[in-house]
């Protein structure tokens, strides 16, 4: 069968899941490598389901009323040292330039890593009084951190991202706005990608470099690990003091501002592929599918059936759906396969028969289930309502695998059994960063993210009284 062979070009998702990874990103034209190493090229059909995240993300900044701007790609480098943390964290990642125009520069210039210095010190510029605050901007834009080892969309030495800058008068405010991102986050992991997160502190140790706290989002990926899908940082004052961020207050004091930020990235992809993905390829979750539908045409060269076709598209697109049909030369078991593969939520079949009958038949990527006889006049409501389902399907089948893989231990010991076999592990933390790093190196896991419900009596490595409850995995 042409099925299984098409198949079985992709290695299998349970024995191979990296190889199944690269197979799938690959074959189905999401990107390609760039010819510097640790580079990608986002191809169209990858670009165009960051362009659907970028879509409805920039809509819920807008509606919270964050604007967008742009900041430069160049930083010069004694923007870098300003903030001690900050310039310690990501000295092992950054790109410098040092010649220019045929010449040495005398100041080297940092590719951004993160745009925190550069905003800062324009915020320093462009705040004066508290009538100015708070200031909340957004940038979509590339970052650049040299990497040693990549993955495409999971970790590349380029990528795309957003990343939210504010400052407010006061740190309650600023730390509200952290916790208020954070649900954003949540919220469009859970209604646009369809995907169930843990949201919760970082600990010290995995917070961002110059941050007084990091808040996170974690997936669960299909071989069971974790996938920090978004992150906003609180600032406090420090990004503020070494930038010179300063207002006069209502009561005509000088004051700092306490600053504050937030980013998801082209990760977001490999998050959603890797949730939802399957043996046969790519599953996309409808908001962010380029394409919804792919209309099939069934013998397609008689008479009248790629007209039908492209009517029912035109209908279909009037109702608001990103609909194609596949007018090629292939056969139409070849185009099943090549589209399932690519992940489009939903397939109609149309010939002669079903044209003659008023009826279309009806396929359904992620559950594999066709059926014939569906209503050809009430296509558009039925299309409409099969994408909400399969939203609310695709969320339900995450959400019941990461609870039913998170598992409790309060011995070493029962923590490497638990994330060997694919679980997150929820466990008690004393807070001592020696323990977090023994549990690193003898589970090879880390702290995701704090549990707001703070349960578990006893530290999982030190036994002693536990001050925190963490969710511990393997993550990419
Ligand atoms: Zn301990």
């Amino acid at each position: 069968m042409a099925n299984e062979k098409f198949v079985s070009q992709i290695a299998d998702i349970e024995t191979d899941f990296p190889q199944w990874y690269t197979d799938v990103v690959i074959k189905t034209k999401l990107v390609d490598y760039g010819p510097v190493k640790g580079t990608m090229v986002i191809r169209p059909y990858g670009y165009a389901i960051w362009e659907n995240i970028q879509k409805e993300m920039d809509a819920r900044f807008k509606a919270a009323g964050v604007e967008n701007a742009y900041f430069p790609l160049l930083i010069p480098m004694s923007f870098m040292t300003k903030e001690a943390e900050h310039v310690e964290g990501f000295a092992p990642e950054v790109a410098v330039v040092t010649h220019a125009g045929g010449a040495k520069l005398e100041e080297p210039l940092v590719v951004r890593p993160t745009s925190e210095t550069i905003i800062g010190h324009m915020m320093g510029k462009w705040v004066e009084s508290w009538r100015d605050l708070p200031l909340r901007m957004n940038q979509w834009c590339n970052v650049m951190r040299w990497e040693k080892t990549t993955r495409p969309f999971l970790r590349t030495s380029e990528f795309l991202w957003q990343e939210g800058h504010s400052v407010y008068a006061t740190g309650e405010e600023a730390e509200r706005e952290t916790q208020n991102m954070l649900r954003l986050y949540e919220e469009f992991a859970r209604n646009v990608l369809c995907m169930p997160v843990l949201v919760g502190r970082k600990t010290e140790k995995e917070k961002f470099a110059g941050a007084v706290a990091t808040f996170g989002m974690e997936a669960m990926m299909h071989d069971g690990k974790s996938l920090q899908a978004g992150t906003t940082h609180y600032m406090g004052q420090n990004f503020a003091k070494a930038f010179g961020v300063q207002f006069t207050g209502s009561d005509g004091t000088l004051k700092y501002g306490y600053t504050m930020s937030y980013g998801v990235s082209t990760r977001l992809i490999g998050a959603l592929i890797m949730t939802h993905g399957d043996q046969r390829g790519l599953i996309l979750p409808p908001p962010v599918a380029p394409v919804e539908v792919v209309i099939v045409p069934i013998a397609q060269k008689k008479e009248g059936v790629l007209e039908a076709c492209n009517a029912l598209a035109e209908r279909l697109k009037k109702a608001g759906i990103r609909v194609k049909v596949d007018d090629s030369d292939n056969s139409p078991g070849w185009k099943f396969n090549e589209w399932e593969m690519k992940g489009v939520p939903v397939r109609i079949e149309l010939g002669p028969r079903d044209i003659e009958g008023g009826r279309m038949t009806v396929f359904r990527r992620d559950t594999l289930e066709k059926g014939d006889g569906y209503s050809l006049s009430d296509a558009e409501e039925i299309v409409a309502a099969l994408l909400g389902q399969i939203c609310k399907d695709l969320y339900a089948k995450a959400d019941a695998r990461m609870k039913e893989r998170i598992v409790g231990a309060d011995t070493l010991e029962g923590l490497l059994g638990g994330v060997n076999g694919g679980n997150f592990v929820r466990a008690g933390w004393c807070g001592e960063r020696a323990c977090e790093d023994k549990v690193k190196e003898f589970a090879q896991a880390t702290a995701r993210v704090l549990d707001e419900k703070n349960d578990m009596p006893t530290c999982v490595c030190c036994g002693k009284k536990a001050k925190h409850t963490v969710f511990f995995a393997r993550a990419y």
